[in-house]
């Protein structure tokens, strides 16, 4: 079933369980290579006592907000919304469980990182591509309300960043004139230069959230009520984390949960608490397959699956591709010249999610 990524992916029962497989495997945690990520024990966790659902992807909700024209690019969120512009604070919960030291707020304002365009997770040259989660997220659940003439692809990274694949990646992405959107795993942004983070801006790309734990067990185990407190939380201090490095102007709509929100039940309460804040979850409608177990094993492979994934999406206008940038995903980055030459050969439109 390595490939049989169902053509009702997100909408139909039959892809449940194979989408679910990919969703939990894709998470760089439960790679072998992956021995120096975060929270490299919450995907056995995941695996053994939290099977995620697989009746939460038949009734997926639309976050708030997603009332914004179809087609029209995202503007940044104004001073003051949910902390932009102010002092980096720490939360008021605990932290949540993470393999790096523990985050220290500054509890200064934080000078903006180059490249950055306040307000928001990308820079001013991504101003007439980015498009806020909460309407993305609409075009996958809906496809009825996607853009009827034009073919936008959304490449996503998720698990990162690393020094040496998000370079990698940046270096596909200038040689092919595309960009991407970064979800990234809050602390790991200690670990790399800001001039790699400044780069990545200034060529258009997005940066966004994919948790701060990284943990299953902490964010998806417990009641509804558990899951929004831990998941909200785990935001809040992910926001903070992002905002102490980037710089207090960066916000970002955008968050990816781990394993994929597809992939877990009873999350409504915390989509409204994620809502309140501004934000949207977003999964995604094809892949590279790195996310698979029994992953493609040529990088010829890779594109086929995203090809494959595509096509049994019904050929959708919106595109939204889940890859990863972190330890282990070597083919990725080069399979990744084919699949946006690729792309690009089908007419798609690069955007990023905001
Ligand atoms: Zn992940």
């Amino acid at each position: 079933m390595a490939f049989a990524f169902s053509r009702k992916t997100m909408a139909g029962a039959v892809v449940l369980v194979t989408t679910v497989s990919m969703a939990i495997a894709g998470c760089a945690n439960s790679d072998p290579e992956s021995a120096s990520s975060p929270s490299k024990s919450s995907a056995s966790a995941a695996q053994s006592s939290l099977q995620p659902s697989k009746s939460s992807v038949a009734k997926p909700t639309v976050s708030s907000g997603a009332s914004i024209p179809a087609g029209m690019p995202s503007g940044a969120v104004p001073s003051g919304t949910y902390g932009v512009g102010a002092a980096v604070t720490k939360p008021n919960c605990p932290e949540p469980p993470s393999n790096y030291s523990p985050f220290q707020a500054p509890g200064t304002v934080v000078k903006d990182i180059d490249g950055l365009e306040p307000g928001t997770n990308h820079g001013t040259a991504a101003d007439k591509y980015a498009y806020p989660a909460s309407v993305v997220n609409q075009w996958l659940q809906k496809p009825s309300t996607q853009p009827k003439n034009k073919k936008i692809v959304f490449v996503t990274f998720d698990d990162g960043p690393t020094t040496k694949f998000t370079g990698e990646q940046l270096d596909n992405l200038e040689k092919a004139g595309a960009r991407a959107t970064f979800f990234m795993i809050a602390p790991q942004i200690r670990d790399v230069n800001k001039n790699m983070l400044t780069r990545s801006l200034k060529m258009g790309n997005a940066l966004a959230i994919h948790s701060y734990s990284h943990d299953y067990k902490y964010l998806y185990h417990g009641s509804a009520a558990d899951k929004a407190k831990h998941i909200s939380c785990d935001w809040d201090w992910a926001i903070a984390q992002n905002r102490a490095v980037l710089g207090s102007d960066y916000f970002s709509s955008a968050f990816r949960h781990p394993g994929g929100h597809m992939s877990w039940s009873n999350l409504s309460q915390s989509d409204a608490a994620l809502a309140k804040r501004g934000v949207s979850w977003i999964d995604w409608n094809a892949m590279s397959g790195d996310a698979d177990v029994q992953r493609p094993t040529t990088v010829p492979g890779y594109l086929e699956m995203v090809k494959k994934s595509i096509k049994e999406s019904d050929n959708p206008n919106v595109v939204v591709i889940l890859n990863h940038d972190t330890f282990g995903k070597q083919m990725t980055a080069e399979a990744m010249p084919s699949i946006l030459s690729w792309l690009k050969s089908q007419g798609y439109e690069f955007g990023v999610i905001s």
